[in-house]
């Protein structure tokens, strides 16, 4: 974490040291774990979807700060939001985390937190973990709107139950 800015660092801890997510969802549509073995970073993920919503999430992160604190996140924006919208996140940060600026006027949120990570090519997987594997959780609920998951070399993702 050494060069991440004393207030981001701040932001990052707090979602470490409580993770966002942490209540279990009662009979959930899909069970997706992911595993980022460079870094051994792993999480289970629980989605509660109905009506084109993600109407609850559960995710249990165990791993650096980084990665849980990247899940932590995603847990707070996601929790409501549409599949469409929750695609389109991934999709912004992920590209941020390969080195582009947030689109014009888009607001982050704590996710801001996490850019100073695209400067340690090391931690981006650590960061993209839960963002990859909750992809992967939406194409097993909806293969049509996600597509072709793009499968990462590093990242271990296994279906539980869809
Ligand atoms: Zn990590």
């Amino acid at each position: 974490m050494a060069g991440l800015d004393e207030l981001y660092r701040e932001v990052i801890l707090d979602h470490y040291r409580t993770p966002h997510g942490a209540k279990a969802v009662d009979d959930p549509n899909v069970e997706v774990e992911g595993h980022n073995p460079l870094c051994g970073d792993e999480l289970v993920m629980h989605l509660d979807i109905a009506d084109g919503r993600i109407r609850g999430l559960h995710i249990d992160p165990r791993g650096c700060s980084i990665s849980v604190a990247s899940a932590s996140m995603l847990a707070q924006q996601l929790e409501g939001a549409s599949l469409e919208d929750a695609l389109a996140l991934k999709k912004t940060f992920q590209s941020v985390m390969k080195g582009a600026e947030w689109p014009e006027g888009f607001d982050p949120g704590d996710l801001e937190a996490l850019e100073g990570v695209k400067k340690f090519p090391v931690r981006i997987k650590c960061a993209l973990l839960a963002w990859m594997t909750l992809e992967q959780a939406l194409a097993e609920y909806d293969y049509d709107l996600v597509g072709e998951v793009e499968a990462d070399r590093d990242i271990e993702i296994v279906t539980k139950k869809s």
